[in-house]
């Protein structure tokens, strides 16, 4: 065998790469591979949503993704050249209230070089020709462009390689689903028009629909649906952005342009015995509301902390399965919704638009409903199975727990729960002072190669809840919180009783 590794990455897009920057943080042993030469300068997809944000700031790469792109806190829906209403993300509950525009081929950069920070390469111009399955271990040929090939023997393999994955090929899988007829434009251009390049722009016209994107000053991103597509060419943008804005626009240089077809697919299970398939392999959709590559980047998120309990901490199986359950919902979810919004936006006929537009007004006027699709944008919903179905961002198991702040008192500062995050769960102990918490501390600190224990008291702790403001937030005068690696709650209890906590953890740790 040329080499051994726990997980072989196959495919550096957006989602191999979290993947491997995840295993790097944790300190698996992992190779990632990507066909080609040379990273992409595609810009494919530019809307990176607020939870996904939420994820780079766990991965430390937020900061420098923040400072490279440009972030809308507003969306506008024109119907007939008429502006109706208005999408306001700036409300959402995260430190992210915002939709990020940044090509694609831009995060890819950021995070292969924070990987390469962590001291691992992509093997560039390396292609997985076949993988052989045995019950605790694959063996993966790759083939170089030169035509060497080499065996990989890893215990897990993860396809990450794409839409068109050859691993879901050659495991023979269905991609069930649907494809849309009405094939769609898209263009990165510069133009002159006279419309506010820090928000986002939805046209609604008889002739169809337009999306409007401030990628930065000078180029803008645009799509839109064709009812005919066979003839469509580059020369005629400028004629379809006239009609479908009222508005007088001059367009030149076109950066990138290409037409596409919509699909709405996924397979029918992303775990077959050791070879996991995430991102685009598992599952694609509209790029309308833009949640494909923020779905793959989750997946990766998910998997990599259960990894590496599995194959580090010697936790069960079953923590790995999990992967399975939780993202195979959230994916259809997402596939749900895009569909439902695409359907929307290509129905732009001439006598529904005025009662669109109707709907569009009143419906957004509405705060909770603005609150309730910006939050579906965002991907700050999404919650994974058996969560308790709690409106908004409401502290629910199962669900992402909202960031907070809490005093650190050696510095006098407040820190986000997530800012001092490490990896392991989370475990907050809100001490009120009246109750003895030793078996409690024993247990976690027996656990602490796994458990990152918070106390929160109104008396002196590293850490402190000034005016027991979370606590009331939470309604938990006492209790015990526990946060997994990813930032979803596992675990809330308002006493603080060892035996519910320990039964809780046991499912995810190593048997001791
Ligand atoms: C025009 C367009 C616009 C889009 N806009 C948005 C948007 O605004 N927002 C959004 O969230 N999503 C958008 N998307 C979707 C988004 O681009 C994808 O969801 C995202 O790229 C998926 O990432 P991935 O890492 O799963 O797969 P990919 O990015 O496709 O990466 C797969 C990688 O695997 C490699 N590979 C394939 N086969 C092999 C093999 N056998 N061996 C080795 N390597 C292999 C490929 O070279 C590639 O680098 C858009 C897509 C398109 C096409």
């Amino acid at each position: 065998m040329d080499e051994q590794v726990d997980v072989l990455i196959v495919g550096a897009g957006p989602t191999g790469l979290t993947l491997g920057l995840t295993l790097a943080r944790y300190g698996v042993s992992f190779q990632i591979i990507d066909r080609k030469t040379t990273p992409s300068d595609n810009s494919r997809a530019i809307g990176i949503q607020p939870r996904t944000i939420e994820v780079f700031s766990r991965l430390d790469v937020a900061q420098e993704v923040l400072e490279r792109a440009r972030t809308i806190e507003r969306g506008n829906l024109y119907f007939s050249g008429q502006w109706t209403a208005k999408l306001e993300f700036s409300k959402l509950v995260t430190p992210y209230p915002f939709v990020t525009l940044l090509r694609q081929n831009e995060t890819e950069e950021i995070l292969e070089r924070a990987l390469r920070k962590h001291g691992h390469v992509v093997k560039r111009g390396e292609t997985l020709s076949s993988i052989t399955q045995y019950p605790s271990r694959t063996i993966a040929h790759l083939t170089a462009t030169d035509g060497m090939t080499r065996a990989v023997e890893a215990k897990y393999v993860v396809a990450a390689d794409g839409a068109n994955s050859s691993v879901r090929r050659m495991l023979a899988l269905p991609f069930s689903g649907k494809s849309f007829k009405e094939a769609w434009v898209l263009a990165d251009l510069k133009a002159d028009w006279p419309i506010s390049r820090e928000e986002v722009h939805i046209f609604f016209s008889d002739r169809g629909v337009l999306e409007v994107f401030p990628l930065t000053d000078e180029t803008i991103r645009i799509t839109g649906n064709l009812r005919t597509d066979e003839s469509f060419q580059e020369s005629d943008l400028q004629e379809l952005v006239e009609q479908r804005s009222h508005m007088p626009v001059h367009i030149h240089d076109v950066e990138w342009f290409s037409l596409f077809r919509v699909h709405n697919r996924m397979v029918d299970t992303f775990i077959h015995n050791r070879i996991i398939l995430m991102g685009d392999a598992a599952h694609i959709n509209s790029p309308v509301g833009g949640q494909g590559m923020n779905t793959g980047i989750a997946d990766a998120f998910n998997l990599g902390w259960k990894l590496w309990l599995h194959l580090k901490t010697g936790a069960p199986h079953h923590v790995v399965s999990t992967y399975r359950d939780e993202r195979e919902h959230v994916a259809r979810n997402v596939l749900q919704t895009t569909n439902i919004a695409t359907e929307m936006l290509q129905t732009t006929l001439p006598m529904l638009l005025p009662f669109q537009a109707i709907g569009a007004d009143v419906f957004t006027r509405v705060n909770l409903v603005n609150q309730k699709i910006t939050e579906r944008i965002s991907q700050l919903h999404l919650s994974y199975p058996n969560a308790l179905r709690l409106p908004f961002r409401r502290v629910a198991e199962g669900k992402i727990f909202p960031e907070t702040e809490i005093l650190r008192t050696d510095d006098g500062f407040r820190t986000k729960i997530s800012e001092i995050a490490d990896g392991r769960f989370q475990v907050l102990v809100f001490d009120d002072g009246k109750r003895d918490l030793t078996s409690i501390y024993d247990y976690l600190n027996k656990n602490q190669p796994f458990i990152q224990t918070i106390t929160l008291s109104k008396t002196s702790r590293p850490f402190f809840d000034q005016g027991n403001e979370l606590a009331k937030s939470l309604f938990m005068k006492r209790g015990i919180l526990v946060i997994r690696p990813d930032g979803y709650l596992l675990h809330k209890q308002h006493h603080v009783r060892l035996k519910p906590l320990q039964d809780k953890l046991a499912v995810w740790l190593p048997s001791s």
